[in-house]
């Protein structure tokens, strides 16, 4: 199941469900959303915990990082990353009850598309944004051995950012940051339905010989991206982070290969018709 608040438009039970009849295994699983309010999360794990046939939640906006403090483990990387998208049940001996741990699954959702096109390492990525997206993508692409600048329009955000992780930041209007930049990745939701005639940079920021990545989905060819083609630049869609996150869940929910081109298919045919309220 996915909790999160609004839900009631997530793409993750059409994704999840029809990876799970690609492999036949719908008969074991099936994956539902529940709208799950702020202030009714605590409630919500604890009921969890007594429903055993509920063996892992997929966490959304707004419960990433306020539903740490509930769990009973969270994986060193998600503890990096400040932010859980993926709890697991597992069966612990020394506890009496059931135990929840939680992981982060959105960093392999920037890196996979990435490292599908370029080596990453000694690359120089921009990323915009300091929010839990850029956290992920930053904790990443460090691994990757790439060289990263963080930009943002609160810059003092990305300075602390920067100084956590050891890396390099700029405002965003300094253009030599993204001059410079073999890929421009956007982890800001500026661009996003209803703002669609919004781009985070001007145009002549980015240039031919760069990847341009912009994680918002909706609509599919962002002003960024619509931008970047213009430019001569190569782009990856959204989609493509939420596919991988999507199938590194999986991976953890069931132990399971994620059946790509099958979840691929649905995610096109979602986010193609969707376009206004769609959301992870
Ligand atoms: P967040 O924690 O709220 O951070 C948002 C960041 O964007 C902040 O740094 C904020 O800057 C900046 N920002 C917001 N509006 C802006 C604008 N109009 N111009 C420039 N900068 C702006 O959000 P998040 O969780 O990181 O998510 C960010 C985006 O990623 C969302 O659109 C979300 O839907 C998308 N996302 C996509 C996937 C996927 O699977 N494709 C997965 C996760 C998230 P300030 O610090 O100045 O406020």
């Amino acid at each position: 199941m996915v909790i999160g608040s609004p839900v009631n438009h997530s793409l993750s039970p059409q994704l999840h469900n029809t990876a799970y009849e690609a492999l036949s295994i719908d008969e074991q699983y099936i994956y539902v959303a529940c709208e799950v309010a702020k202030p009714d999360l605590a409630t919500y794990i604890s009921g969890i915990r007594t429903m055993q046939h509920i063996c892992s939640i997929s966490c959304t906006i707004p419960h990433k990082e306020s539903v740490m403090q509930y769990l009973d483990e969270i994986d060193p990387v998600a503890q990096k990353i400040g932010a859980v998208n993926t709890i697991i049940r597992t069966s612990q001996a020394s506890s009496t009850h059931s135990y929840l741990k939680g992981y982060n699954t959105d960093w392999l959702g920037i890196l996979a598309p990435l490292k599908k096109r370029v080596p990453l390492t000694d690359k120089k990525i921009t990323i915009i944004g300091a929010g839990g997206a850029a956290r992920a993508a930053i904790y990443g692409l460090l691994i990757e051995q790439a060289s990263v600048t963080v930009v943002n329009r609160t810059l003092d955000k990305a300075k602390v950012l920067a100084q956590e992780f050891g890396c390099n930041t700029a405002a965003l209007d300094h253009k030599a940051a993204f001059d410079s930049a073999d890929i421009i990745i956007n982890t800001t939701p500026a661009g996003m339905h209803p703002n669609e005639m919004i781009s985070p940079i001007p145009k002549e920021y980015i240039h031919a010989g760069q990847l341009v990545f912009d994680i918002v989905y909706t609509p599919f060819n962002t002003m960024l991206l619509r931008d970047a083609h213009e430019q001569g630049a190569d782009v990856i869609h959204g989609h493509e982070m939420l596919l991988q996150q999507a199938a590194a869940q999986l991976t953890l929910y069931t132990g399971k290969a994620a059946p790509l081109e099958a979840m691929e298919r649905v995610l096109l045919q979602l986010v193609d018709s969707g376009g206004s309220t769609l959301s992870v």
